[in-house]
Parts: structure tokens; C-alpha cells; sequence
């Protein structure tokens, strides 16, 4: 399928899921401070966002709910810093060069360390167009992503969503460029920085081709990119249902304290099967649909009522179709 066609849907996954920022309008950003060996210009003060702290060691900026648009500058996901002996890591630095001059702004009210280490959990680009401006910052740090979304970068992905966010945001993104990662993390890496251990957590497709989920395992927190969501719904369209469902299922098994979804508010493994829940609810509409000798268009109207619990999430009406239809195909797939 041509990559261009797939840009609505593409986007249409980051209908994401909003937190209740904190926001405190006293506490501009510090732009003065903000960045030792580039020019500091960062989104205005009034951009509400800070970071909050979820675990030693361990902040968070949950980004808002809203679309790219003009007045977020483009911001939606949920930037993570993690402080370690070594320096600072970064894991999603934001959607577009000046959101991660934001973060780095913000980073100085946590620590005065410089950053060591940026991780970017998948292709999409709400999560990664924001490292031009740590390496701007700190041009030796390591950016690290998995094989496969280096590859897609490598492709062209990374200027189809500079081009995306520009016409979202009318233009507030301007200036962003394609930072690609520049070192794999794949399953069972660990990654040391300082005193700090990233342990990588890599099952197959899920809610992409490359989605690694990041496990701080000295601060017992994992962030899990966009395979698990809090009270909104993804597109599903880069990944699958059952890929999903596994990879939610193995990474459950872990003894984790604090899990950190790519959009919503941060939870503990309630919050992560809750997700799960409804993915499955889907698929499984789908193969009783399948079994009955119904057609996609059925799924919806069962999952309907067996979803109904996640009605108020964001993006569950435009979902709900286009969910159905996939895991129809899904399962046909799998029967034949
Ligand atoms: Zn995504």
C-alpha cells in the first residue's frame, strides 16, 4: 500500500488519549537555562505542561488530549526523563523540535545534569520528532530505537510525518527536521547509563512493526508506548489485535510497580489490563462473528455492547468501525 495513503490513518492513530496536565501558568518555561551549546527558543510560557513525578527517579509530562492543532503546538504524548548517576535519559521527547525544547526547558526544573541517553518507543512520529532538539542540545547523546523503526525512518516515514504535523498545527511545528536514532534496542538489550538499568521488551507487531516497551528496572516503571493507552483509543491499523494482545499478556508477567502508557494518565497493571481488555473484547467479537457466519460489519454491533464500559474513552466512536473491520480480517487470516 502506497505510504502517503496510509497518512490519514496514520494519523488518525494518535487520537489520543489526554491526561490532566498540572499546569502551574506561575512557573514559566526557563528558557534562559535551557540549553548549554545551541541557542535557546522554546515554546511560549504559557504552554501549560510540566513534569510529574511517578517513580524514584522517574518524571513524566502527560501531554494533552487534543489533535495536533495550533494552539498544542503539535504536543500529544507522554514524555518520560529518568535521572541516573551517568546523566539524564529521555525516552520520547515529543512531536516536533520546539515540544522537545519544551521538555528539555522543563528537564531543568527536575535536574541540572545534562542528558545521556534518549530512547524512542516506535515509528510514530508525535513520540520522536522532538529529538532534533536534544541533539541540538547535546550533540553526542545516543538516541536509541528498535531495528525496525530505524528502517522505516531510513524509508522516508520520519519527513511523511514532519509534513503531517506541519499541516496539523498550520504550521506551529515549522523548523522540524528528521532526527533518526541512531542505535538498536531490541528484546532483552540492557542498557546501562549511570547506575541504571534499561531493560528493552520486544514481542513482535503490536501496535507497530517496532514498538519497544522500556523497563527502568532499578525504579520499577515501564513505559510502554503506545501499545497500551489510558482512556483513549488507538488506531490499530500499523499492528495488530492478537499481536497486541500478546505482547500486553507477556509483558504482564513482570513484577513492575509503575506503568507509563504512550497517551493518558500513568497507572499500575489495573490500568494496563484494562487496554488489554478492550483489544480482546474486539477480538473476540470478531472470531464469534467469524464462527456464526457474520460479516465485519457484525462485529460492531457486538462489540458495541460488550465494549460498552469504554464508551466515554476518547476516540471510541471513530474507532469502533474501523477496530471491527480489522480484527474481522484478523481472524479470516489466521483461519485460512
Ligand atoms: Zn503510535
Amino acid at each position: 500500500m502506497n505510504k502517503l495513503s496510509l497518512f490519514p490513518l496514520l494519523f488518525s492513530a494518535l487520537l489520543f488519549t489526554a491526561c490532566t496536565p498540572d499546569p502551574d501558568p506561575e512557573k514559566p518555561a526557563d528558557v534562559s537555562t535551557t540549553e548549554k551549546t545551541a541557542p535557546a527558543k522554546t515554546i511560549a510560557a504559557d504552554f501549560p505542561y510540566t513534569f510529574e513525578q511517578v517513580a524514584a527517579h522517574t518524571w513524566v509530562m502527560h501531554g494533552p488530549l487534543a489533535l495536533p492543532n495550533p494552539e498544542n503546538r503539535g504536543f500529544m504524548n507522554n514524555p518520560g526523563v529518568v535521572e541516573t548517576t551517568a546523566g539524564l535519559v529521555i525516552i520520547d521527547p515529543g512531536s516536533t523540535v520546539h515540544v522537545g525544547r519544551h521538555v528539555l526547558a522543563q528537564i531543568k526544573t527536575i535536574s541540572d545534569k545534562p542528558v545521556a541517553a534518549v530512547f524512542n518507543t516506535h515509528i510514530h512520529g508525535d513520540h520522536w520528532l522532538g529529538n532534533q532538539a536534544i541533539r541540538e542540545a547535546f550533540p553526542g547523546v545516543k538516541i536509541y530505537g528498535h531495528p525496525n523503526m530505524r528502517a522505516a525512518v531510513a524509508d522516508g516515514e520520519g519527513e511523511n510525518w514532519v509534513s503531517l504535523m506541519e499541516s496539523m498545527t498550520e504550521g506551529a511545528s515549522k523548523g522540524t527536521k528528521v532526527v533518526a536514532p541512531d542505535s538498536n534496542a531490541d528484546n532483552t538489550d540492557s542498557i546501562r547509563v549511570g547506575d541504571t538499568t534499561f531493560r528493552i521488551h520486544y514481542y513482535g507487531v503490536a501496535h507497530t512493526n517496532g514498538d519497544i516497551m522500556i523497563e527502568v528496572v532499578e525504579n520499577s516503571v515501564i513505559f510502554l508506548g503506545d501499545n497500551v493507552l489510558a482512556k483513549r483509543l488507538p488506531r490499530m491499523s500499523d499492528g495488530t489485535f492478537q499481536g497486541s494482545i500478546d505482547s500486553i499478556n507477556t509483558v504482564l508477567k513482570k513484577d513492575i510497580k509503575t506503568w507509563v502508557p504512550g497517551h493518558g494518565p500513568t497507572g499500575d497493571k489495573a490500568m494496563v489490563r484494562d487496554f488489554l481488555n478492550y483489544v480482546s473484547l474486539v477480538y473476540a467479537a470478531a472470531k464469534q462473528a467469524f464462527e456464526d457466519d457474520l460479516d465485519s460489519s457484525d462485529v460492531i454491533s457486538i462489540t458495541r455492547r460488550t465494549t460498552a464500559a469504554y464508551k466515554d474513552w476518547s476516540g471510541y466512536e471513530e474507532q469502533l468501525g474501523p477496530h471491527g473491520a480489522q480484527a474481522f480480517a484478523e481472524v479470516e487470516a489466521a483461519e485460512f
